[in-house]
C-alpha cells in the first residue's frame, strides 16, 4: 500500500513506496535510512527548495538538495526522498510524509519563490575516496572504497562502518572526513 502525503490543494507528490535501508556493515542495525520512491519526478522543485529553505546544499549536476531537519539528514532527488537516521518504519513513514508535504507546499507556493541555482559545497565522491584507506578490504560491506565513498555521500552508510579508519595511521583522514561530513546533510 502506498503512503499518502498530507493534504494540500496542488500536490506534486501523491504517493510513494517506502523502503527501509540499513548500512551494509551492520545487518540488523537499529539505525535505518528511510527512502520514499516517488510516484513523480520532482526535479523542477529542487531549485525552489534550495531557495525556500536556508540551510540547504544543492548540487545541480547531481540533482540533489540536502538539508537537516529535526536532527535528521534529508535528501531530495528527482524520484527519491531519503531521511536518516530513523529507528523504524513508523518513524520513517511519518518523517517522509512530512518531507513530501514540504515538497508539495514549496511547489504550491512556487509563484512566490525566486528559484535558486546557487550551489553550496557538497563533497564529491572522489574527495571522500581520497581520504579513505583505499585498500578495498570490503570490511564495510562494500566491494571497494570508491563504492563506500559513494554510499557515504548518499547517506547510505557511515564512517563507523570502515574499521580501518580507526587505525592510528588514518586518524587524520578520519578527522578530515568527519569535518567534511559535518558540513552537509547526507
Ligand atoms: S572498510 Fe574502509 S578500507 Fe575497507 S573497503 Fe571499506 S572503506 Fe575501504
Amino acid at each position: 500500500m502506498k503512503d499518502q502525503p498530507t493534504g494540500l490543494h496542488e500536490k506534486l507528490i501523491r504517493g510513494f513506496e517506502l523502503e527501509m535501508i540499513s548500512p551494509p556493515c551492520v545487518p540488523g542495525s537499529e539505525q535505518w535510512s528511510g527512502q520514499a520512491r516517488l510516484d513523480t519526478d520532482i526535479t523542477e522543485v529542487l531549485p525552489y527548495l534550495n531557495a525556500y529553505f536556508p540551510e540547504t546544499s544543492y548540487d545541480r549536476d547531481a540533482q540533489v538538495v540536502l538539508m537537516k531537519r529535526d536532527g535528521k539528514k534529508c535528501a531530495f532527488r528527482p524520484h527519491l526522498i531519503s531521511v536518516a537516521p530513523v529507528d523504524d518504519r513508523e518513524e520513517a513513514s511519518r518523517l517522509l510524509n512530512k518531507l513530501a508535504g514540504l515538497v508539495n507546499e514549496t511547489w504550491r507556493n512556487r509563484s512566490t519563490i525566486e528559484p535558486s541555482y546557487e550551489q553550496k559545497a557538497i563533497p564529491t565522491v572522489m574527495e571522500l575516496y581520497r581520504l579513505l584507506p583505499r585498500t578495498n578490504c570490503k570490511k564495510c560491506g562494500y566491494a571497494t572504497c570508491m563504492a563506500f565513498a559513494a554510499g557515504l555521500r548518499e547517506g547510505k552508510t557511515e564512517l563507523s562502518c570502515c574499521p580501518e579508519l580507526n587505525l592510528k595511521q588514518f586518524a587524520q583522514n578520519r578527522e578530515a572526513l568527519e569535518a567534511i561530513l559535518s558540513t552537509y546533510s547526507l
